[in-house]
């Protein structure tokens, strides 16, 4: 580690969602009443360099943002949850990244994502910032931005010797060879069978498809399985992690809280079972709570939860 808190680095996406609450969604071509609407920071990118920071660790977004009014309030909203903001560039004549995602009574969901100004994000953006990848203690990656870029700022990452963390979310059909390259990736279930293309259902299918990672080029391969914990695989051992058991609530950014919680312990403790440990803990806390970012927990939260279970 380079300081006292571990240094992060995020290249990945930066959304306004659009959260639109109604008694139910509508069907093509209907139009409904809905009952409320909220903005609220989100993207995968945005969502796991807040959790890093309340974690905290040091971080850095490296990103784009359009000219639009949300910019500004997405920039205000990571800058003021400690992140540095200042590789985050703006595209003139777009808008920001968007997701509008309709919510029904009964929690389930319809999300359309516009990646807008997060799909201009370019390998030569991601050159220009090579100092600030060098200089971290971990690459967190996502795949809200395009491909070619993702694999490009991990190439960077291995070049400086920088381990990569892989979120593969969401995941590319055709997943590129390069991205299996990385030191840790973390798909869900529903990801590691796309990437993998056969089922990942149970526990076992889970173990084995994290020994597949492995043998394809991962060198750590975590299958988060929601309310049933996760599995971790280092090539040679698959390890389950059973979840925490809390009230959920909204599992949205669990996914987010786990990946930022697992590079922040892991890069601090050098322990893949204390990283999972906490990791565990920050999923399950984002999971009991509604929302994205407003559900990503402090460090306090995730220490206070550990202290609680181990007694
Ligand atoms: P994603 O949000 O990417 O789909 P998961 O739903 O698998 O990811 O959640 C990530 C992690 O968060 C899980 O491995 C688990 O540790 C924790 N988690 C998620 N949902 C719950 C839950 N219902 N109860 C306890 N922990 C949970």
């Amino acid at each position: 580690m380079k300081g006292n808190s571990p240094r992060i680095v995020v290249v990945g996406s930066i959304n306004m969602d659009l959260v639109v609450r109604c008694e139910s969604l509508p069907r093509p071509g209907e139009t409904i009443l809905a009952r409320s609407s909220t903005e609220v920071p989100g993207g995968k990118g945005a969502n796991q360099a807040v959790a890093a920071s309340r974690l905290g660790a040091k971080v850095n977004m490296i990103g784009r943002v359009g000219d639009d009014s949300f910019a500004s309030k997405l920039l205000s909203g990571l800058h003021s949850n400690g992140v540095d903001t200042s590789s985050v560039l703006t595209t003139a004549s777009i808008a920001s990244g968007v997701a509008v995602i309709g919510v029904q009574d009964n929690g389930q969901n319809q999300i359309m994502v516009v990646p807008n100004s997060n799909g201009l994000l370019t390998p030569n953006d991601v050159d220009m910032f090579e100092a600030v990848i060098q200089n971290a203690d971990i690459l967190l990656l996502q795949l809200e931005i395009p491909l070619v870029t993702a694999v490009h700022a991990a190439a960077i990452a291995r070049a400086h010797g920088v381990p990569v963390l892989l979120d593969p979310a969401p995941a590319p059909k055709e997943f590129p060879a390069e991205l299996f390259n990385v030191d840790v990736m973390c798909p869900n279930q529903s990801e590691a069978a796309v990437i993998l293309g056969r089922h990942v259902n149970t526990i076992d299918e889970a173990k084995s498809a994290a020994a597949d990672l492995c043998s394809r080029g991962v060198r750590l391969a975590i299958v988060t399985l929601g309310g049933e914990g996760a599995i971790v695989c280092d090539g040679s051992t698959c390890t389950w992690r059973d979840a925490f058991a809390i009230d959920a609530v909204d599992t949205t950014a669990a996914g987010d809280a786990f990946a930022a919680a697992f590079a922040v312990c892991w890069i601090e403790s050098n322990s893949v079972d204390q990283a999972m440990f906490f990791s565990c803990a920050a999923g399950a806390l984002a999971a009991s709570v509604h929302g994205a970012q407003p559900s990503l927990p402090s460090r306090r939260d995730v220490v206070s939860l550990l202290q609680r279970t181990a007694k």
